[in-house]
């Protein structure tokens, strides 16, 4: 089958790679129909984040059930699912408390469309094929109505931007929300959704692009253009919770000085580099709790696609571009939020 592989930075090419089929009772093949770039897709492909070559690019997808194994749950072929990114038993003890990236039975990063980890390679969405293990329990239906496109985001960066502000708004129903956008131009943007939908009475945006900047207004947030003062940029106000979508020191530095004592900062990226100086002495004495690591894909989805399906979140809002298969090498590297890949092969 055809594959759109990653062999090296600006270097992706549609190539034929060996076909999955049903290895477990538990597995589904899955054709997928629509799949979101994540806002870590274009870094990986430019070689901006370094990762080994090669492997099948493509990480969030919804597609169509071509074939199940003989344990896989409810799924029948012709069945329209979401595919959580994450490899996840969902019966393990991290998984049944939440933390479903912990998930014991795989190795730490197994994942569709990030190379393999530990000997396992499931391959990736921007392909004719992915096999799905743990079928029964990775899952979800998309409900009609939906459209795959639409949808293709929720598994992965929906979630991210989600799980950001949901823990901390039920600590504190209503709280003003900051959320600091930039390299994770979605994920950004997704959290200022998400705290609207879970009722936050202001949300903030502060970014430098326009394109985003206007997105955020017409979402309802007041906006900030940062404007390149990042080092120097003071906001008139602390906030009980804030989002570190920047990914930038620049951009996390102003997302942890705008924390409201004994606030919240959640970071959705390691940063541009294996390392990066926080202001310790400043977060110890306002008692800045600081959250930092991957979504949990199979945990979160699910509550993602109920704002979906009751029209709370609209992830289309900020989809900039939906584009065939056949353009995703170009496409994957062009500057947008937000460009879904929907499947014209064969
Ligand atoms: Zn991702
Ligand atoms: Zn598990």
């Amino acid at each position: 089958m055809l594959a759109l592989v990653f062999r090296g930075p600006m270097d992706l090419v549609w190539e034929d790679v060996p076909t999955p089929d049903i290895v477990g009772p538990r597995d589904a093949l899955v054709r997928p129909l629509a799949v979101a770039r994540c806002d870590l897709d274009p870094a990986i492909a430019l070689g901006l984040y370094p990762m080994p070559a090669p492997f099948v690019m493509g990480h969030e997808m919804v597609g169509e059930i071509v074939a199940v194994g003989d344990d896989a749950g409810r799924w029948r072929p012709g069945d329209r699912v979401i595919v959580p990114f994450q490899l996840s038993c969902m019966a393990c003890d991290p998984c049944r408390s939440g933390r479903s990236n912990a998930c014991v039975e795989v190795p730490s990063g197994t994942a569709f469309g990030l190379g393999p980890h530990g000997g396992i390679d499931l391959g990736g969405a921007l392909a004719g094929l992915v096999r799905v293990p743990w079928a029964d329990v990775m899952l979800l239906s998309l409900p009609d109505g939906i459209d795959p496109a639409v949808a293709a985001g929720i598994p992965d960066n929906v979630s991210d931007g989600y799980r950001c502000v949901a823990s901390p708004l039920a600590e504190h129903p209503g709280a003003a929300v900051l959320v600091v956008g930039g390299l994770a131009p979605s994920v950004g943007l997704y959290a200022l959704m998400s705290a609207m939908a879970l009722g936050s009475e202001h949300v903030v945006y502060v970014d430098d692009d326009q394109g985003r900047l206007d997105v955020a207004a017409s979402l309802g947030a007041e906006v900030v253009d940062a404007g390149g003062r990042w080092d120097d940029l003071r906001l008139d106000r602390r906030f009980p919770i804030v989002v570190d979508a920047n990914v930038l020191d620049a951009g996390r530095n102003l997302a942890l000085r705008s924390v409201a004592a004994c606030g919240v900062c959640t970071s959705v990226s390691g940063g541009a580099g294996p390392t990066a100086t926080l202001p310790l002495q400043q977060m110890y004495l306002k008692g800045v709790r600081y959250e930092i690591g991957r979504v949990h894909a199979c945990s979160t989805a699910p509550a993602v696609l109920d704002l979906v399906a009751n029209g709370r979140i609209d992830p289309a809002r900020i989809i900039d571009r939906v584009v065939p298969f056949s353009d995703a090498a170009d496409a994957m590297v062009e500057p947008a939020t937000k460009v879904v890949f929907v499947n014209d092969l064969d």
